[in-house]
């Protein structure tokens, strides 16, 4: 027993230590977040491949921590999935989003969607659907105007469960797109039976289109493949004028990216849109 004992003290080195205190640190605050009001939504514009012209935004989640500054989601939304708080934080920006879209709506007449990312444990939460049609009805929105981004490596699993909640929001007019399409290594079966609207393809894949051949030529093939599906296609992190343009000759209907615009806080989203339009 002592022996076993002493091997136990070897693993829980100081760095481990120091690693599982700075979690619990980063977890205690993280369930505060919501209740103090750290949290909020920044949004990236997505535009028509085409013109140029604006047809809605994505929701990008932030954590502002007194102590921390500003928190990306890549920092914490793990975190929130492993201790189960995603489901409260989810449910904060679905109501977050619907309210500042419909709001949109009236300031500005345009109908913009709003596309919000939803994580596999909140997607499997028992309250999930409520939660969506309550964020909904609330806000006066109607479900054509959320569009939820679920990630490939979410549909791995290829459940019953899977199947019926996404047939369920389908039902409710909600829009549905894969995220980060291709990098999840998942069949492509799944693209027939379940009733998505369309795919994100993923930045890894649009950062060479014009360097690489073989970039350019999984672009252009899922781009073909989205639209014989019905598929609309989206591209993501378009950064220079040479990517817009590749997505634009190879029809790809939407894109997002710094070339357009940085994700922003709502007030600068909203200035964004007016500058846009005059
Ligand atoms: P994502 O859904 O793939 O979101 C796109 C990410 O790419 C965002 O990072 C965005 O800021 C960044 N991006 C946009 N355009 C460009 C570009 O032109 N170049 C480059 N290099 N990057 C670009 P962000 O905001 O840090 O979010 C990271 C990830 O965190 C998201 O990846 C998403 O998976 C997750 N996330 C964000 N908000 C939420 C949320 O509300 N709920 C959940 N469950 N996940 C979220
Ligand atoms: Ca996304
Ligand atoms: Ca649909
Ligand atoms: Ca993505």
């Amino acid at each position: 027993a002592k022996h076993k004992g002493k091997s136990a003290y070897h693993r829980f080195t100081p760095d481990l230590n120091q690693q599982s205190r700075e979690r619990l640190k980063l977890e205690t605050q993280l369930r505060k977040a919501i209740e103090q009001d750290e949290l909020l939504l920044y949004y990236q514009p997505i535009v028509e491949t085409a013109n140029g012209q604006l047809v809605g935004a994505e929701a990008l989640i932030r954590w502002d921590n007194p102590l921390l500054g500003l928190v990306a989601p890549d920092k914490f939304i793990p975190l929130a999935e492993e201790t189960g708080l995603i489901t409260s934080i989810g449910e904060w920006v679905l109501h977050t989003a619907c309210r500042d879209v419909k709001k949109w709506h009236e300031d500005t007449g345009l109908k913009l969607t709003i596309a919000v990312n939803v994580s596999p444990r909140q997607f499997r939460d028992v309250k999930f659907i409520d939660t969506v049609m309550k964020a909904l009805e609330v806000n006066d929105l109607a479900g054509e105007y959320l569009e939820l981004e679920i990630t490939e490596r979410l549909l791995l699993d290829d459940s019953i469960e899977t199947f019926e909640i996404l047939h369920k929001l389908d039902a409710m007019g909600v829009k549905l797109s894969v995220d980060d399409f291709g990098t999840g290594y998942s069949a492509l079966s799944y693209l027939k039976s379940y009733p998505f609207d369309s795919l994100k393809i993923d930045r890894s894949f649009v950062k060479d289109v014009n360097t690489e051949a073989e970039d350019a030529a999984l672009v252009t093939a899922i781009i073909t493949m989205a639209h014989s599906l019905g598929l609309k296609v989206i591209g993501e992190g378009v950064e220079d004028v040479a990517q817009m343009q590749f997505l634009r000759a190879k029809g790809c209907d939407y894109a997002q990216g710094y070339y357009y615009n940085r994700p922003v806080a709502e007030s600068d989203f909203c200035n964004w849109i007016s500058e846009n339009r005059r």
